[in-house]
């Protein structure tokens, strides 16, 4: 028997949109407002029958697709096999690669369960179609980043954290875990269409892996470069799925989608400022620096993801006038890059210090740096001058976020006041490292209440014994091969040789 030759056009709008009326069973057994969301929106089920997917691709086109780009990465990788990788992309780019490994590796897993849950639960055929292929994409991801660091672990075990660190108590592992499960795993379809494919996928992944690919490319590592850039060309594909519910969203109901998109964007922010930003102003070698942090945030997270805001009829996030350089957006990436190299014994990678030529990037790509953070490096780099490099180890914790799980921002360099705000819920105190962290916990207390940070967790006796020694133990059972250690402190003495003057330490 021959099947009738129907072309591509004839026959794909009629096999993407399949919706029917359930008879057997009735429409919100089918479809629970626990899965869809859709109690929250005040949209009728019909309005659903316009989502309109933009890439329109059939299985066998994705496959093919799929499988050459899978088939050109891995015939990078296999190229590269003899090059000395990881070892001769020195150690700044080094915690690039491990820092990416440990925070990406494990999401990607969990967003196969978000889009798993579209694939079931969304309110129109032709978008559960569309995870379906999001969902393939996200195993995809997840084995191609377990796979491509697999081969560094023997040569250097904090590469194992790859597997590792999101199934650690580490407190980098609880702020992306916290993100991670609060966008994909612990949210119906609508908020985390919004949450994930919208803020996340439109927004943020750009900074991880478009920037992070050119710096890749420009260092020499091809492989990190194509392993990304594939991984990337699949989230642009299926994070359209967060534009096409905003299309139908905006005709009838855009309150809510509004506060989820001024939630997303906040705490996709902290995380990737924690980790794109060190790594593309901090560990990337001068040389290899495409654009600074800023530069690549102001092109395609305050224009264009601005623009993708606007377009889907929505507005800025109630808090963009705080949102400046001159504020906490021009702090957190130094105070964080800093804190990593302070607190090094608690991370997975080697945090590395600032040479004389980074630090005249920095003050170029940064105006104030200098004063600002300068002189935070210079005391550190004055003590290991000093051979007291054990000073400049931690003997204390920060205070931590109880929204974001992040540290508190440093004191304010005129007044070396600390602010941070707080409440008391039901008898317990919380602290927050910002206005719109607050404000999240205060929409969500019962989401929030329970997620204690690791200060909180030393303060009630969860960390025994309640010693920083505790803590590391508790954080990740860190053993001392795979802590995180300065591998070359010879950064300090190039300062003393720059036309730099240290300045005394204030402390
Ligand atoms: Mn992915
Ligand atoms: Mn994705």
């Amino acid at each position: 028997m021959t099947l009738p030759k129907v072309t591509r056009e004839d026959w794909y709008e009629v096999a993407k949109k399949t919706n029917w009326d359930p008879t057997y069973v009735d429409r919100e057994e089918m479809f629970p407002d626990t899965q869809t969301g859709l109690d929250q929106y005040d949209i009728p089920w019909e309005a659903w029958e316009d989502w309109e997917e933009t890439y329109k691709q059939t299985y066998r086109e994705y496959v093919e697709t799929q499988r050459e780009k899978d088939s050109s990465a891995y015939a990078i990788k296999s190229g590269l096999s003899k090059a000395g990788l990881p070892h001769n992309l020195g150690p700044g780019w080094n915690n690039v690669l491990k820092l990416h490994f440990g925070s990406a590796t494990l999401a990607e897993v969990a967003a196969v369960t978000a889009e798993d849950r579209f694939a079931r639960f969304a309110p129109d055929s032709a978008w559960r179609q569309m995870a379906q292929f999001g969902a393939l994409d996200e195993i995809r991801h997840g084995e191609i980043e377990r796979a491509f660091p697999h081969e560094f672990v023997k040569e250097d075990p904090q590469y194992d954290w790859t597997l590792k660190a999101l199934h650690t108590d580490n407190w980098v592992s609880v702020a992306a875990r916290s993100l991670f499960d609060d966008l994909f795993v612990a949210e119906d379809v609508m908020d985390s269409t919004i949450g994930l494919n919208f803020a996340f996928e439109t927004g943020f992944t750009n900074l991880q892996f478009l920037a992070m690919a050119a710096d890749a490319e420009k260092r020499g590592d091809y492989q990190f470069s194509e392993m990304i850039s594939t991984i990337q060309t699949d989230e642009a594909r299926h994070a359209q799925q967060g534009n096409a519910a905003l299309e139908v969203l905006k005709e009838y109901d855009k309150e809510r989608a509004q506060y989820i998109i001024d939630k997303s964007f906040w705490r996709c922010w902290r995380v990737f400022a924690a980790v794109t930003g060190p790594s593309m102003d901090y560990w990337t070698p001068v040389e290899h620096r495409e654009m600074s942090f800023k530069e690549f945030m102001d092109e395609w997270i305050v224009d264009q993801f601005l623009q993708n805001i606007e377009t889907a009829g929505l507005e800025k996030p109630w808090y963009w006038d705080q949102f400046k350089w001159e504020n906490e957006k021009g702090h957190f990436t130094h105070e964080i890059a800093l804190g990593f190299y302070f607190w090094r014994p608690t991370a997975w990678f080697a945090p590395t210090g600032v040479t004389g030529e980074g630090r005249e990037w920095l003050e170029e790509h940064y105006p104030g740096w200098e004063d600002k953070w300068g002189k935070h490096w210079d005391h550190l780099a004055e003590r290991h001058r000093e051979g007291d490099g054990e000073t400049t180890l931690p003997q204390s914790l920060v205070m931590l976020c109880n929204t974001c799980q992040l540290p508190m921002p440093m004191p304010d360099p005129e007044t070396n006041e600390v602010r941070p705000r707080s409440l008391t819920h039901e008898g317990d105190k919380k602290y927050f490292c910002s206005d719109p962290c607050q404000w999240i916990w205060e929409n969500e207390p019962d989401r929030f209440k329970d997620q204690t940070t690791i200060m909180d967790r030393l303060l009630d006796g969860t960390i025994q014994p309640a010693t920083l020694g505790g803590v590391l133990l508790y954080m990740d059972n860190l053993e001392n091969h795979e802590r995180g250690k300065d591998p070359d402190t010879s950064w300090a003495d190039d300062w003393a040789s720059t036309d730099y003057q240290p300045t005394p330490a204030d402390d």
